[in-house]
């Protein structure tokens, strides 16, 4: 039995790959230097894989930002704007992946979306008529003999045909499949020059196969492969799937001439059914995912074995990694902070080497590896995660009248507009204000022990004092703090939970050199102490304007942290709605009558597959929210915040969140949601966007007023809120000072004409 991985976080230990990468950025080193430091990192990382004893090494996941890009731009699918810069490869492929403004130009980057169900973002290929989808590029090729120059035979990994022209856009007339002619013969053209040196295996990733394919889409795919796979000569290719099981075209997958084939067992929940009905044909290798490539525990050896044992009878069995190593940390070996007990239960990308290593050895020889089935056992055997009696009971005691709040939504709003007295057209911002460098100065101090809390939260004050004063200034009708004292939208809010770890240096690629270090849930969720209601009273003492308090809220909290294991998202869902919702009643019983919580990720785990939206996912998570605000009075008005109008496609369960006003993102997607909003008789207030702000440029007062207008045309003018886009933290403050006046004097002019 061998061991083999679907690919390796390529930023490094240390995310030396982000550094270097940003000081090329910033000019401060060379293009040969960047150039060097990748090498040094693929050999480092190739050897590592070689120690470990895996047996399958994949080559060409490495990259200096994407790889759904690098497969872009090895086969020449690189929009003419960019081409005409006239850079130097390296330059141009930041340019498509960073934008460019230069003596040679001005260009946008590319779009960059949500790969699959993870946190990690790819960049879009731009595909119109005159792409010539042709092999130009050289990667794949000097990764593979750079790997054989150290003495290693690699299986170099591409972005398959069917996933990368299913995920480019397309400008012209042209769709996916004429472009599919042009990529056999360059995915050919691959196989014959890796044949020529020395490989012997190709993986290509189809994880699109995963998605719900209509029968037409498989037929394609079918089509594709037929044609591509006459051409692979001797060379072995693997078909890579990932994040789901491939149900809708697996009779078709396997009765193609592929040599391996690699399926999920961890997120395919079908994946056993469909072997067992369908069988596996016995002239190819099994990569079976059993090692999950994207959570940090540990794997369970005993249910991997069982499972091993119900499939082993399908076919020759090759132990996978679930998905790629790219979604999880590198190592535990720099987290001196947190207990033996606690890491013990977690496995990074090195750790899940040596787990595959293990998994291996049992399989092949139990009884010489009894030892390393023990201590496995025995682990799992351990009280793992802290329970909290009282908090699994308040879960376990939720009826149904705990997700309603009363009275209903119309009700509501004449209560509120009562006591609120605001006037139509209300204007307010989403919650944050430039995260200057003194804001984050002082944080970073505190952390370090440099200033007293006394001195922080001074500061802290300060900021909040003059943040009101700017907003009573220009007028705005609901004021905000400005969130100084936080870092980001989930650690801030984890800190205070009782059964979350952090750690030091678990960081995971977002994007380009872009990481997160997500927290951790190690137990029960509870609200240790008073989370914002300090800063939120504060800052309403300093206005006779309502003051919004600032939440972020349980989907997104969860969404953002790595979830544990033994209980469903749910119950963790639940365990943190029930500490927001004690946060947002001790808000309410200070004083705070406006409370917006954040709910940026919502959209952001939907199911892939679109008959699993509700069921395994949206029938919690909207309820979640609910809890949250269920329990406060009728002229507590609550707002939530999207961060995406990607919503059309749920936008009756946005309503069914049953917050009374919410804000989102607009005016880069031209207020198309407007539509699905007036479609279906929107009963929430809603702030759509008025202006970009993730951009520096200041809208005018016109512009925003016309925005008003367009929004007016389609709903009820009772119903809208003006706002900006999202929160302002990364903003300048002198476009924020600026933007933010005209918009109040928009709302003003458009109230006066009506
Ligand atoms: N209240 C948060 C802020 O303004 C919301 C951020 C977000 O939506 N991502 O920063
Ligand atoms: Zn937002």
């Amino acid at each position: 039995m061998k061991t083999s991985i679907v690919g390796f976080p390529r930023v490094g230990e240390l995310r030396e790959l982000k550094f270097a990468t940003e000081k090329y950025f910033r000019k401060e080193i060379t293009a040969e230097e960047l150039e060097k430091k990748g090498k040094e990192l693929r050999t480092k990382h190739w050897q590592l894989l070689v120690d470990q004893g895996i047996d399958f090494i994949p080559s060409g996941d490495f990259s200096f930002f994407d790889a759904t890009l690098d497969t872009a731009v090895l086969l020449n699918i690189v929009p003419e704007k960019y081409q005409a810069l006239q850079l130097s490869p390296l330059e141009t492929y930041f340019a498509l992946a960073r934008g460019y403004q230069g003596e040679a130009g001005d260009v946008t980057a590319l779009a960059m979306k949500k790969w699959f169900n993870t946190n990690y973002h790819y960049m879009v290929p731009e595909i119109d008529d005159e792409t010539e989808l042709k092999l130009v590029g050289d990667k794949l090729f000097t990764n593979f003999n750079e790997a054989k120059a150290a003495g290693i035979i690699t299986r170099p990994t591409i972005i398959g045909p069917f996933t990368l022209l299913k995920l480019a856009t397309y400008h012209g007339s042209k769709q996916a499949d004429d472009f599919y002619e042009a990529a056999i013969a360059a995915y050919a053209q691959i196989f014959d020059q890796l044949a020529e040196l020395g490989c012997e295996w190709l993986q290509i990733d189809e994880p699109a196969l995963v998605l719900d394919l209509s029968p037409a889409e498989v037929q394609q795919f079918k089509g594709l492969y037929q044609t591509l796979l006459a051409k692979k000569g001797n060379l072995n290719i693997l078909v890579q799937t990932y994040f789901g099981d491939v149900r809708d075209a697996y009779q078709e997958l396997i009765a193609l001439p592929f040599d391996g084939i690699g399926l999920d067992f961890v997120e395919g929940r079908k994946t056993v059914e469909l072997l067992q009905e369908y069988g596996f044909p016995n002239d190819k290798l099994l990569f079976a995912g059993v090692v999950n490539g994207k959570n940090i525990w540990k794997n369970n050896y005993q249910e991997t074995l069982t499972l091993l044992e119900k499939i082993q009878s399908f076919g020759d069995i090759v132990l996978n990694t679930s998905c790629s190593l790219l979604h999880v940390p590198f190592t535990l070996a720099n987290e001196s902070v947190l207990a033996k007990e606690v890491t013990d239960h977690f496995a990074f990308a090195v750790e899940k080497l040596a787990e595959l290593n293990d998994l291996k050895k049992i399989v092949t020889d139990k009884e010489g590896n009894q030892r390393l089935l023990d201590t496995n056992i025995a682990l799992f055997g351990q009280q793992r995660f802290s329970r909290n009696e009282q908090v699994a009971k308040q879960v376990e005691a939720l009826s149904e009248k705990d997700f309603v709040r009363q009275p209903a939504l119309s009700e509501r709003a004449i209560v509120q507009k009562d006591k609120l007295k605001l006037p139509i057209l209300p204007t307010t911002t989403i919650g944050s204000f430039p995260q200057t460098k003194e804001v984050k100065q002082n944080r970073a101090k505190f952390k370090k022990g440099e200033i007293s809390e006394t001195e922080y939260t001074i500061f802290n004050q300060e900021k909040i004092a003059e943040c009101i004063t700017f907003q009573e200034k220009i007028g705005l009708d609901v004021l905000v703090h400005g969130e100084f004292e936080r870092n980001d939208m989930v650690e801030y809010f984890g800190e205070s939970l009782a059964g979350y770890l952090f750690t030091e240096k678990a960081w995971v690629q977002s994007y380009g050199t872009r990481c997160v270090k997500p927290p951790i849930i190690w137990g029960d969720v509870s609200r240790s102490n008073p989370i914002t209601v300090a800063y939120s009273k504060y800052a309403q003492t300093l206005t006779e304007k309502p003051m919004k308090g600032m939440l972020t809220g349980p989907v997104t909290i969860l969404n953002w942290s790595f979830p544990r294991e033994d209980i469903s998202l749910r119950e963790s869902t639940l365990q943190l709605a029930l500490a927001i919702q004690e946060e947002v009643l001790d808000l309410e019983a200070n004083g705070i009558e406006i409370i917006q919580i954040d709910e940026a990720a919502l959209r952001e785990k939907l199911p892939l597959r679109q008959t699993d939206w509700h069921s395994e996912y949206l029938d919690w998570a909207i309820p979640a929210f609910r809890l949250v605000h269920s329990k406060v009075r009728p002229t507590t008005q609550i707002h939530t915040h999207m961060c995406y109008s990607e919503f059309a496609d749920i936008i009756q369960d946005i309503d069914n969140m049953d917050a009374d006003v919410i804000s989102f993102e607009a005016s880069r997607s031209n207020l198309d949601i407007l539509d699905a909003l007036k479609a279906i008789d929107f009963q929430t207030q809603v702030g759509p966007g008025v202006y970009d702000i993730h951009s520096p440029r200041v809208p005018s007062i016109e512009e925003i007023e016309a925005t008003i207008h367009n929004i007016l045309n389609k709903l009820p003018i009772e119903k809208i809120w003006v706002n900006p886009d999202c929160g302002l933290k990364t903003r300048g403050v002198p476009e924020t000072e600026a933007s933010l006046k005209n918009l109040v004097l928009a709302a003003k002019k458009v109230r006066g004409g009506i």
